[in-house]
């Protein structure tokens, strides 16, 4: 993906997006105000997606989310009559791998995050969703159809141009990265403005065999609609970490008596989302009543005394612990990667000599912004690996949620070309 600028502040002007990314979409409208003052208050409508859409046809789910825009539509202004007829340009924002063919087009290359819709693999996901909103008679047009982390990294840098690199923790977890296009094979000879491209590394697929792997991570990883693929995401994201605590209490349960007779609920798949695994986690309470209470009412297991309540709590920290530490390997190789470690400014081998320009990663996602423990495991991590020095260069910032995904269709639209 080429970078030809970055997104400057003189947009102006009312712009609609579509998220759809993982567990929620969202549908947004923003009043951009210009050269100098900041976005206005968006509106924001989030919606679950149906677990029967997630595996139904392209057009049930295409048709199901222009129903929530155009319903969303009829809302807009003061309340006086909309006329559908207007034409709208739309920014899509679409965190599922493409092959990228134009500014505002793209083929699906496969689901991930339990999504498996057959027939959409293959096809272009802008025409989709142009079709469906046709068939709900709304005349609204693709402007953009822009992967979440290039978006993530654009409203990174239109709030700090030292902005590298942006990654998301959500249901599913990706990466991408600002790299000099000299240093990218492919890509040699190549002109652009900044001299930059975006890299998106679909990282929640990346595998090595370096990296073990439990049972529990062999088991859910087969019992996957997409088994084989996405290894990295399968250990690290929102989507799957309550899954893996709930297979090790699970085996608890055959294995010993802990819990009592096995409760069958502990044999449903993602029964323990992974907010729950967190709320366990987290439980501060002298007698663990929270992992009691969660124990009994999603599990049905009862009466769990205190000792065993606590090696639950040390179950959810060693899942979410390997997790974070391995989404802070992942920055750190991004990071080695555009010689932002500190390594390439070493003398002599002297890490005081160290130059480290400031440099910034924007981080998105429910995962990192809702999970403390998630969060300071991957922060204690990261100044493991940089060593302190280099890490108090290192910023990991949070994007304001909101408007901001409005701003990665305005990248898309504006400054991004082919
Ligand atoms: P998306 O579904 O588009 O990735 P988010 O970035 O909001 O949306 O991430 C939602 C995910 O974040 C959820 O699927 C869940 O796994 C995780 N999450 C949300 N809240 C919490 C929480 N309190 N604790 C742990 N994980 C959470």
């Amino acid at each position: 993906m080429i970078l030809h600028g970055y997104l400057n502040r003189s947009e102006k002007g009312t712009y609609y997006a579509l998220d759809l990314g993982g567990t929620n979409f969202r549908v947004l409208r923003v009043q951009l105000g210009g050269r100098g003052s900041s976005i206005l208050g968006p509106d924001v409508e989030r919606q679950p997606i149906p677990q029967e859409l997630m595996i139904s046809t392209s057009e049930a789910l295409f048709d199901f989310i222009a129903s929530a825009l155009k319903d969303f539509v009829e809302k807009e202004g003061d309340g006086s009559e909309i006329s559908l007829d207007r034409r709208r340009d739309l920014g899509f924002t679409f965190s599922f791998p493409v092959k990228q063919l134009s500014v505002s087009s793209g083929i699906l290359i496969k689901w991930t995050k339990g999504f498996a819709i057959a027939d959409m693999v293959g096809k272009e996901v802008a025409g989709c969703l142009e079709e469906a909103l046709t068939r709900k008679g709304l005349n609204t047009r693709v402007a953009a159809l822009v992967n979440d982390t290039v978006g993530t990294l654009a409203l990174g840098h239109y709030h700090d141009e030292d902005t590298v690199a942006a990654v998301i923790f959500g249901t599913g977890t990706n990466a991408c990265y600002l790299e000099r296009t000299d240093a990218i094979i492919k890509c040699q000879g190549l002109l652009t403005t900044t001299g930059c491209m975006v890299v998106n590394m679909e990282w929640g697929n990346f595998w090595t065999s370096h990296l073990p792997r439990t049972t529990y991570d062999i088991d859910l990883d087969a019992d996957s609609p997409n088994p084989n693929d996405q290894g990295f995401e399968k250990m690290i994201s929102g989507m799957y970490l309550g899954d893996i605590v709930r297979r090790v209490l699970l085996r608890m349960a055959q294995e010993t008596d802990v819990f009592g007779p096995v409760s069958s609920k502990l044999s449903v798949p993602f029964i323990l989302r992974t907010p729950l695994m967190a709320a366990m986690h987290e439980d501060d309470s002298p007698d663990l009543k929270e992992v009691g209470r969660i124990l009994q009412d999603v599990l049905e297991i009862p009466d769990v005394p205190l000792k065993v309540r606590k090696v639950v709590v040390k179950v959810c920290d060693v899942v979410t612990r390997r997790a974070a530490r391995l989404a802070a390997a992942g920055i750190a190789g991004i990071l080695k990667k555009i010689g932002r470690d500190g390594s390439g400014g070493l003398t002599g081998g002297r890490r005081s000599d160290i130059k480290m320009r400031r440099t910034v990663v924007t981080i998105e996602g429910g995962l990192y912004t809702s999970y403390t423990m998630f969060r300071e495991y991957l922060h204690e991590a990261l100044n493991e690996i940089l060593g302190d020095e280099v890490a108090q260069h290192v910023i990991l910032k949070v994007t304001e949620d909101g408007s901001e995904r409005v701003v990665k269709m305005l990248l898309g639209r504006q400054l991004m070309g082919w």
